[in-house]
């Protein structure tokens, strides 16, 4: 029987960077990953850079593509251009990359990773998690992390996040080459894909395309129409392969610790449900569950309940108004975009969110303010 201070399921974005927190604390951290490495994760990489602030190491080398404008096409027409200002806020960087970073960094500080390797059953004994592994010896902790991601198993097997998770449908591809889709821009298409949109992010010499639905559970199996889209991207060839994955997003406030045990990132439900922005939540989650986990272990709280109210005030409540706005959106979206885009100060107000300088909840504040004072 191993023993360890902290041990986490899920070795993807969430779970590395919780592990690097922790692992430079020093505490000693098992990471279990149920895959090999991965070649291709199913993500964008689309990330503000005041994230920075959230990753305990230099990302430079992962960045491929730091943004100067944001492109919305409806139906491969009607273009609307947003500059960001200033130093580049948002940027393009490689999941795989990213994940293998700050693993390698966690590593570096201590932590163990035991992969590919599939978690039978967690128990408790003695106060202490016992995890059983096929084929493998037993492993205890005093803290479990669960950064599964969307398929998470053990969230709902804790009651951490929604009873009932929401899906967004998604489908990733990556082309080489950049399309039609200038170096320093993303480009959102609104219009083709029914109840959601697709989106294409630049990397260094291959684009991210990715189509995603996020209310009424549609489908996206409408081949011609994904064609389409890929063809609005700038690429005639379509012998392409694709990944189908469906996102857990963010679905209300939900207590997301138990007793010595927490949920992050994905697995947390803490997506968001109008543009997919996942990377932010999983960075800002791990980083309070490992100060929560770290504040426990040096005996300066006695639970972690604080970890959910603090993801609930500073995620969840912009997250209210972006299910909000999802669910109008995409329920009209060629009002939509005639209003919410094609507003002068509209695009100026997206690229904002997208750079993390606004939230939803600013935004729908602002505009209750209006309408009040107009009134
Ligand atoms: C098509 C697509 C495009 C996206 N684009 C963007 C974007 O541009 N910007 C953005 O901010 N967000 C984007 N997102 C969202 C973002 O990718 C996710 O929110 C983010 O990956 C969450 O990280 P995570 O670590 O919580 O989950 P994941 O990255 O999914 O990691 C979970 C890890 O747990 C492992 N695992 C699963 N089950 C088990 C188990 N039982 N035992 C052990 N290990 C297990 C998995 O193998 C995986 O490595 C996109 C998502 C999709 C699907």
């Amino acid at each position: 029987m191993k023993e360890f201070d902290i041990i986490i399921i899920g070795g993807g974005l969430s779970g590395s960077s919780t592990a690097l927190y922790l692992s430079k604390k020093g505490y000693s951290v098992l990471i279990i990953e149920k895959e090999t490495v991965q070649n291709i994760k199913p993500c964008a990489g689309g990330m503000a850079s005041s994230m920075k602030k959230f990753i305990p190491l230099d990302i430079e080398k992962v960045i491929e593509n730091k943004i100067r404008n944001v492109e919305f096409t409806w139906k491969a027409s009607d273009h609307v251009i947003a500059d960001l200002s200033g130093e580049s806020p948002f940027w393009i960087i490689k999941r795989e990359k990213l994940d293998l970073l700050l693993l390698d960094e966690a590593v570096k500080y201590g932590t163990e990773i035991l992969r590919p390797a599939k978690v039978e059953t967690i128990s408790k004994e003695n106060e202490k998690w016992t995890i059983n592994i096929r084929n493998k010896c037993k492993y205890r902790s005093e803290f479990l992390v669960i950064a599964d991601g969307s398929q998470s198993h053990w969230a709902g097997y804790f009651n951490l996040g929604p009873k009932q998770p929401k899906f967004a449908n998604t489908i990733a591809l990556r082309l080489k080459g950049l399309g039609n889709i200038p170096k320093n821009s993303v480009r959102f298409e609104f219009g083709f894909v029914k109840n959601g949109f697709a989106w294409g992010f630049p990397l260094k010499e291959s684009v991210n395309i990715g189509l995603g639905t996020f209310i009424n559970n549609s489908l996206l199996d409408n081949e011609e129409i994904n064609n389409k889209i890929i063809k609005s991207f700038g690429f005639e060839d379509l012998s392409f392969k694709v990944i189908k994955k469906k996102l857990r997003i963010w679905n209300g406030f939900h207590k997301l610790n138990g007793d010595k045990v927490l949920a992050v990132g994905d697995a947390a439900s803490l997506c968001d449900p109008f543009l997919a922005e996942g990377i932010r939540p999983a960075l800002i989650s791990s980083f309070y569950a490992a100060e929560s986990i770290d504040q426990y272990l040096s005996q300066r709280i006695d639970n972690l309940n604080n970890y959910s109210k603090t993801i609930n005030n500073e995620w969840g409540k912009s997250m209210v108004w972006g299910r909000r706005i999802a669910q109008v959106f995409y329920r009209f979206p060629k009002t939509g975009y005639q209003l919410g885009v094609k507003r002068k100060t509209a695009p100026k107000r997206i690229a904002q969110i997208l750079s993390g300088e606004m939230s939803y909840e600013d935004i729908a504040k602002r505009v209750i303010k209006r309408l009040l004072t107009r009134s």
